[in-house]
Order: C-alpha cells, then structure tokens, then sequence
C-alpha cells in the first residue's frame, strides 16, 4: 500500500495511492485507516513529502565504498546524525544551492518510517515497528562537511531532505533492492541494499537503545558511492525499486 500526503485546491490530506488513483483519509494514516469516501486523479493532485517527523535521523558510511571515498573504513557501529524537520521538502520540490557552498551533492537513501512509539526494540521485534519506506535524498554541502568537522549545517540547510513520493508499506525486500541516483538523466549512484554495513534491523534496534522513537519518525539509512555534485537547473531522481522515484529540481537560492 502506497501512503501520501497531498494538496489539492488549497486542501491538505494524507491517501491511500491506487495506481492513479488518490483514495482520500479521514485522519492521519498511522492507525486504522479511515476513508472519506472521496477519490480524486492522481494528475490533479500535488504529493508532498509523505510524513513529517518528530525527527530525522541519518546514519553515516553505512556502504563501504561510499566510506572509502570519504576516506575511512565504515565505523564498526552505526554513526548517525540529525537533519532538522525544516530540512523536508517533496516530490518535485526545488533543492536551492545556498551561498555558503560551492558543492551541494545528492545522496540517494532508503528511508525507514517508524509507525509506533519505541524504545529499546530487540532485533527480533523491528518488523513491529516499521510503518513502510520511501526514497530518501540526503543533500550534503560537501564542502562545509568537511570544512565543520560535524554535519549539522552541511546537512541541514532548508530543501536538504526530499523525501517521497509515498511510503510503501509492503516492501517484502527492503533489505535486498535495487538503489539508484540520476543526475539529469544519467545514473550517478547504483547499488543494493542489500550492501549495507548495518542491516535495517541492526539500525533501527540501535537507534532506539539511544532515544525514543515516535510514529512518523524517519531513519536514513545512508548512502551508496556516487558523490555528484549539483548545480542550479539539474535535476535530481533518487529510484528505489518497490518503492518509486523521487524527482527534485535544482536551483541557486537568491
Ligand atoms: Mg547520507
């Protein structure tokens, strides 16, 4: 099942996705669903990000060859940081450039939606708490990352977390599925999940022995080789097969 967020003549909602067809919710979508009976055209409709969180957390150099060409060895735990909610824009939102970087890169991510409040969740038990998933792009001022010595601003500027265009809910093979990043058409990023140093399990059990975990949560699952540098007037897709594709465009903020 396919749950978005969406406008539509000046109206917010959340639905249920159904080939072209946007099945409209009473509510919010974490819980029992509830229809309005209302149904409109997916052409008509603008998707938003899929789920606004109390907290986006990344984690780092979660595919070695990505940590290799940061220049280390993947950590032996989990790194993760945060992107603030400010950061969160949709499915055909603009990345704006700012002024303090001249090398905003993409990075293509599977991103976990939490659907319950956790803490401390077992191995065993992670299934429990998984709403769905849904693409994820992790923009990085690559130069400012390095420069900082932490990430909080390199990855936090506004339009820094698209994220869409739904969240999948039956995605059997999260941790074996295919990953891709386009850069105005041409594949910057290709890899499996299935790469991962820590598994879906391994990270959401992690991140939850450190902090509670709300519904609507997001964990980034970090990102595969490829950095690419992005410029205005790109055009950024991050595909996750079972899931879909995330398309953004780019623009220099003025
Ligand atoms: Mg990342």
């Amino acid at each position: 099942m396919r749950l978005a967020r969406f406008t539509h003549n000046d109206n917010f909602g959340y639905a249920v996705i159904e080939s072209n067809q946007v099945k409209v919710l009473s509510g919010h979508p974490i819980g029992e669903l509830q229809f309005t009976g209302e149904v409109l055209d997916l052409s008509d409709v603008r998707l938003l990000a899929p789920v606004i969180p109390s907290k986006i957390i990344c984690i780092g150099k979660n595919y070695r060859e990505h940590s290799l060409e940061m220049g280390t060895e993947p950590p032996s735990e989990p790194l993760f940081f945060f992107k603030p909610t400010t950061s969160i824009i949709g499915p055909e939102d603009f990345i704006r450039i700012p002024s303090q970087s001249n090398d905003v890169q993409h990075e293509s991510e599977l991103a976990i939606v939490i659907s319950r409040l956790c803490k401390d969740v077992p191995l065993g038990r992670v299934s429990d708490v998984i709403l769905g998933y849904t693409c994820a792009n992790d923009v990085t001022a690559r130069d400012l990352q390095f420069r900082d010595g932490q990430w909080a601003r390199s990855k936090g500027f506004d339009t820094f977390c698209p994220l869409g265009p739904w969240i999948e809910t039956e995605l059997s093979n999260a941790q074996d599925t295919k990953i891709e990043s386009r850069l105005n058409g041409a594949i910057t990023q290709q890899a499996s999940t299935s790469e991962m140093v820590h598994t879906i399990a391994e990270l959401v059990s992690w991140v939850s022995h450190h902090m509670t975990l709300l519904p609507g949560d997001v964990i980034l699952t970090g990102s595969p080789a490829g950095m690419s540098k992005m410029v205005s007037a790109d055009v950024v897709e991050v595909e996750i097969t079972g899931i879909g594709t995330l398309r953004n465009k780019v623009v220099a903020y003025e």
